[in-house]
């Protein structure tokens, strides 16, 4: 392996984000990952039957589109393909058509209908207009913005909880549904403050590109990301779990791709006791459980436009999807579960054999949950597709302890680095003036437990090695 410079410890998005920067920038880096394949929360496999190809965590990619990281290394030349649906978001509701989100605002508009619909429009048309800078803004490092008056605006609305500025813009059911469907994607109850930013970023997003997923299964991301590293000069080792600080190779830094919890775990001896501390502080949030399905056919929607969409909203009404999230923040599990479906194989028709359909599905549920939530997701497909079970080849379930086993990154069944409220949106892991460094200055942290958050954009990544490199000239 030589000496390296730097080793990365993890291979997510983050990992080799952090890696690819560093080893662009002249550094020799290694990346050690413990698991026996690459690719942390990007991974694809047939977890069910022959033929059916499983996203093992994340599925849905619009962040993954619009990251300018990935966008700048042209993930495309090293095998990275999109596949695009006609629509990002369906909202099933009882006795009514879905509501469905496509990229053109008039098209949102008119599927939402009367004032809602052109309040819609008037609310998310400016972001959207601006949303290159926008993202730029919101993914980038703190600092003076590119687009100051677009991001205050954002700013004054995405601090709100979601089911108030739901309920302040909007009158009927329809698009305050949308909203706050968009809205969980911040895994926060939807009446805590900052709710709305995730929402509005996920809304904005959504007019921006039809949220896409990778062709081949979200492992396609990995491989592209390990392609361009590898061909760039840098190594990866894998089955390589780090418990301590000595079973890492020699090298000058060391970046940390794992949760806060894992860091203050391996380097206990290196860095100061307060600071270990305050990492054992970490607010994770909510854990998820998930199931994946070998399905005979499509899912058999009451309103088939919902085939349409990658991801499907399946909860009903703001009210039931709010008590839905805070159950799962409060330590319960929602009877009806507001559960997030992906519809992968509808667009990538790599994924299942002819003819036949993956299907993809999670609800949130307290940290550390055993409970087996299959029947309960289930129920609230067939409430808007009766027949789905009928349709199910086969299953694979996983809940929050097994997610943890998968993944150490993922304590108590966590998916996007813990939990994003206002003490831990920009300040995360622990409020520092570059999160990303530690009172140690070989040892940086890079995973989606730091700025901006999780989702595969590879932004954490990214920003950590921008601030290292930056400390080093
Ligand atoms: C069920 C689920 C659904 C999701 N859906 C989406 C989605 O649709 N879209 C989206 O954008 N995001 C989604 N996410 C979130 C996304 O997967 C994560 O935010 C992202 O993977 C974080 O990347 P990361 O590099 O920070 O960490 P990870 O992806 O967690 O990678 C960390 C890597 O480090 C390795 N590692 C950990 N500890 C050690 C150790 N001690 N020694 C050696 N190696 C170690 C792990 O094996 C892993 O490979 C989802 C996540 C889950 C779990």
């Amino acid at each position: 392996m030589g000496n390296p410079d730097v080793v990365v410890i993890g291979s997510g998005p983050n990992g080799l984000a952090a890696a690819i920067e560093l080893q662009k920038n002249g550094l020799q880096v290694v990346i050690v990952e413990g698991a026996d394949t690459i690719g942390g929360g990007t991974r694809t496999s047939e977890l069910t039957l022959p033929g059916f190809n499983h996203d093992h965590c994340s599925a849905v990619h619009p962040m993954g589109y619009l990251s300018p990281f990935f966008q700048s290394l042209s993930l495309q030349e090293h095998g990275l393909e999109w596949a695009f649906p006609k629509a990002s978001i369906a909202h099933p509701l009882d006795n009514e058509p879905a509501v469905i989100q496509y990229r053109s605002i008039e098209d949102t508009k008119l599927s939402i209908g009367g004032r809602d619909g052109v309040k819609w429009e008037k609310t998310l048309t400016p972001f959207v207009k601006k949303a290159d800078v926008l993202f730029k803004d919101i993914l980038g490092p703190l600092g003076w913005p590119d687009a100051p008056f677009t991001l205050a605006n954002f700013g004054l609305k995405g601090m709100l909880p979601a089911s108030y500025l739901a309920s302040s813009l909007f009158s009927h059911t329809r698009a305050k549904a949308l909203f706050a469907g968009c809205s969980t994607h911040s895994i926060l109850p939807l009446d805590m403050s900052f709710s709305s930013a995730v929402g509005l970023v996920f809304a904005i997003s959504g007019h921006v590109v039809d949220w896409p997923v990778a062709k081949g299964g979200s492992i396609a991301i990995t491989n592209a990301l390990a392609s361009y590293f590898i061909k760039a000069g840098g190594k990866i080792i894998t089955n390589c779990f780090i418990s301590c600080m000595e079973d890492l190779p020699k090298a000058d830094y060391y970046f940390f791709d794992t949760d806060p919890l894992q860091l203050s775990d391996i380097a206990e001896k290196h860095l100061p006791a307060n600071y270990i501390n305050r990492l054992r502080k970490f607010n994770f949030g909510p854990g998820v459980f998930k199931i994946d399905w070998a399905l005979r056919s499509s899912i058999p929607w009451k309103d088939a436009n919902c085939l349409k969409a990658s991801t499907v909203h399946v909860g009903g009404t703001l009210p039931e999807i709010a008590q839905s999230e805070k159950d799962a923040w409060n330590g319960r599990h929602s009877e009806s579960p507001f559960v997030m479906v992906c519809q992968q194989s509808e667009f990538d028709f790599s994924r299942a054999p002819s003819g036949m359909q993956t299907g993809y599905a999670y609800c949130h549920v307290p940290n550390g949950s055993t409970k087996d939530m299959t029947l309960a997701i289930e129920k609230q497909i067939e409430r808007f597709a009766p027949g789905f079970r009928d349709t199910i080849l086969e299953r694979k379930t996983i809940n929050t302890t097994q997610f943890y086993n998968y993944n150490r990154n993922f304590f108590g069944g966590t998916i996007a680095g813990g939990a994003a409220d206002l003490t831990q949106l920009f300040t995360r892991p622990v409020a520092r003036l570059n999160p990303y460094s530690t009172p140690n200055p070989k040892i940086y942290i890079c995973s989606g437990s730091t700025p901006p958050g999780g989702g595969v954009h590879g932004m954490c990544g990214y920003r950590a090695a921008r601030s290292f490199i930056k400390s080093l000239r």
